[in-house]
């Protein structure tokens, strides 16, 4: 998975800066989502991470649900989801999300995983069919809800199994998500298990496979690069395809995950988004509180 959400240690709380504080939401509203989702036993990565982010996205009808478990195959140094031997796949899943979609009146979907490298394909038919579904239901009920529900897969790199991108891609997901997460020189710091040419090959094989369909990509910033890296991997992104950016501040999640070294300021966020625009990106959000699927709706189509 790759969604870049984490909660934060005691510690790196107390040294936040000001911009960064903000409570969490709370009220009935947000009680009768959780309990949907509970009941529906299904995991949304707004919630296993505590977004801060979570009543506006849920206001703007939109929810990232994480697919394929709760344990991941990976183990990235920044990431708060648990690391160990996934269950099966639970082949009702698709169907789960597509009808806690509709019950949400949700309007955009992202659909993230843990990322599976224990199945042959990675989890890619898994995807399909859980964007299937929704697509399928969204259009039943498109009379009523006089609009189809759009919706974005955030991706795991599929080891770089052509295939498996190819299979999530003719399910037609109306925006393929990938996140490069960092610059190169970090990988191995931070994500060991990935490989930043693997995944900026994902990208720009997506971009060459359906050409009408927007490629998005991710950044966290504070794990220890430089401005120059950072631009030169914006550069990257958008020469192998990359279309939307989103780039946000790195949160530590326990003690036992990588520190923050910056906490970038929020015009610092500002020369990124028009550094990334003037490169040519179609939309671009980089702010603090910024998150792989925030305003996805937005970011999408405008
Ligand atoms: S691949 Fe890395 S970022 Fe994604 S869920 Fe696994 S540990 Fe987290």
């Amino acid at each position: 998975m790759t969604t870049t959400l984490q909660t934060q240690t005691k510690q790196s709380r107390e040294k936040k800066p000001v911009w960064l504080k903000r409570n969490l939401p709370t009220g009935s509203d947000f009680e009768k989502v959780r309990q949907l989702l509970s009941k529906a036993s299904l995991h949304t990565v707004c919630q296993e991470a505590k977004c801060p982010n979570m009543w506006e996205c849920f206001s703007r009808h939109t929810s990232t649900f994480m697919i394929m478990g709760d344990q991941c195959t990976r183990n990235c140094r920044f990431c708060n989801v648990k690391t160990g031997t996934p269950m099966p796949l639970d082949p009702y899943e698709p169907k789960r999300v597509a009808n806690a979609a509709l019950e949400l009146g949700l309007k955009y979907v992202v659909i993230t995983s843990v990322t599976r490298d224990d199945l042959e394909d990675g989890g890619a038919s898994h995807f399909a069919q859980t964007i299937g579904e929704i697509k399928k239901l969204s259009q039943i009920d498109a009379q009523k809800q006089a609009q189809k529900i759009k919706v974005e897969v955030l991706i795991p790199d599929f080891q770089g199994d052509l295939d498996a991108l190819k299979v999530v891609i003719d399910a037609e997901p109306d925006v393929l998500n990938h996140n490069i997460e960092t610059v190169p020189s970090l990988y191995q710091t931070v994500r060991p298990e990935a490989i930043y040419q693997r995944s900026l090959e994902l990208i720009e094989r997506a971009s060459n496979i359906n050409r009408t369909m927007p490629i998005k990509s991710g950044i966290m910033v504070g794990l220890g690069e430089t401005k120059d890296e950072l631009k030169a991997t914006i550069i990257d992104l958008y020469n192998h395809g990359c279309k939307i950016l989103t780039i946000g501040q790195y949160l530590q999640p326990s003690a036992k995950h990588l520190p923050v070294v910056k906490f970038y300021e929020p015009k610092e966020f500002d020369e990124l988004k028009e550094f990334a625009e003037s490169v040519g990106f179609k939309s671009v959000a980089s702010a603090p509180f910024v998150r792989s699927s925030y305003q996805a709706d937005k970011l999408c189509c405008g």
